[in-house]
C-alpha cells in the first residue's frame, strides 16, 4: 500500500478530528506495518473521529502542533540508513511531541532510531536521533525471528505479534517495556522485556501489523490522542462496544474468544 495521504469519507458527520504523522511511510514498512495505519483509521472512525493520515518523509516538515498521533514502522537496514540521515532535521519537533505527551507507535525500525544508536548487521553504526534512551546492538549471523506474546502488567494486558530483527535492543533506566516476554526473544532475549513504554510513545518489534492483532492497544492509542486533544474527560465509546472480541463473534469474524486466547 502507497499512499500520500489518506482520508475518512468526507460525507459523514465526525465529532472529532486526528490528524496522523506517518513518518517515512514510503521507506519503512515491512511485513505489513501499514496495517496499523488502517486500524488507527478503523478504531478511530469507530470513536467518531475524522482520521487523516499523511506520510511525512525524506525534506518535509513534521509540525508537531498540527499532527496528533505519529506511526513510525519498520524497516531494512539500507532503508533505515537513508532515514537516519533526514531525521535530525526532525529531531526538536518530534522531541517536542513526546515531551508534551503525544502518542507516537513505533516499531522495529521506528522504535530502533527514536533510541541512541542502532548498530546494523554489517557493524556500522548509525545513529538514532536520541529523544529516547534505548540503544540497539547487533548480532551475528543471527535474526531473531518468530511469534511472541508478552504481557503488560500497568494495563494487566496481553500482546501478540511477529518479530523479524537482528538488532538486540536495550532500554534505559527512565524506559519500561512495553511487556514482558512469555514466549519469543523480545527486545534482546536476555532480559525479558519487549517493546518500550515511555510517556505516550509505543515502541515494539511486533510486526503482524501489532494493532491489527491487539484492538485492546489500538484502542489505548486513539483514545490516549483522542483524550489529549478534546480533554481527559470526554465520553467515548467503550472497548466492548466497539471491538471487543464478543461483537466479532457476533459478526462471525472469529470462531471463540478462548480459541483465539490460546
Ligand atoms: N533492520 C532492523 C533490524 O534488522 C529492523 C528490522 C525491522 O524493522 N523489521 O533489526
Amino acid at each position: 500500500m502507497t499512499y500520500t495521504s489518506l482520508q475518512s469519507p468526507a460525507d459523514k458527520d465526525y465529532q472529532y478530528e486526528l490528524n496522523v504523522a506517518h513518518l517515512y511511510g514510503n521507506l519503512l514498512n515491512t511485513y505489513g506495518d501499514n496495517g496499523n495505519v488502517l486500524m488507527m483509521k478503523y478504531v478511530g472512525e469507530k470513536l467518531g473521529a475524522k482520521m487523516t493520515f499523511d506520510i511525512v518523509s525524506v525534506g518535509d516538515e513534521f509540525d508537531d502542533n498540527y499532527y496528533d498521533m505519529v506511526f513510525f514502522g519498520g524497516g531494512q537496514d539500507y532503508e533505515q540508513s537513508i532515514v537516519a540521515k533526514d531525521l535530525p532535521s526532525k529531531r526538536e519537533p518530534i522531541d517536542r511531541f513526546i515531551q508534551n505527551d503525544k502518542v507516537i507507535l513505533a516499531i522495529c525500525g521506528g522504535f530502533q532510531l527514536l533510541g541512541q544508536y542502532y548498530i546494523q548487521a554489517n557493524g556500522v553504526r548509525i545513529d538514532g536521533i536520541g529523544v529516547m534512551g534505548h540503544y540497539t546492538l547487533n548480532q551475528e549471523n543471527n535474526r531473531f525471528i518468530g511469534d511472541v506474546k508478552i504481557h503488560n502488567e500497568e494495563f494487566n494486558e496481553t500482546y501478540y505479534g511477529f518479530e523479524n530483527h537482528q538488532g538486540r535492543t536495550f532500554l534505559s533506566d527512565d524506559e519500561k517495556p512495553l511487556g514482558k516476554v512469555i514466549y519469543g526473544k523480545g527486545n534482546n532475549n536476555e532480559d525479558g522485556t519487549e517493546g518500550v513504554h515511555y510517556k505516550n510513545v509505543y515502541g515494539s518489534y511486533f510486526h503482524g501489523p501489532i494493532l491489527s492483532r491487539n484492538a485492546n492497544l489500538a484502542y489505548r492509542l486513539v483514545t490516549t490522542a483522542l483524550r489529549n486533544k478534546y480533554g481527559q474527560d470526554i465520553t467515548l465509546p467503550s472497548y466492548q462496544d466497539i471491538l471487543s472480541l464478543e461483537v466479532a463473534e457476533e459478526y462471525g469474524d472469529v470462531k471463540s474468544k478462548a480459541e483465539f486466547e490460546k
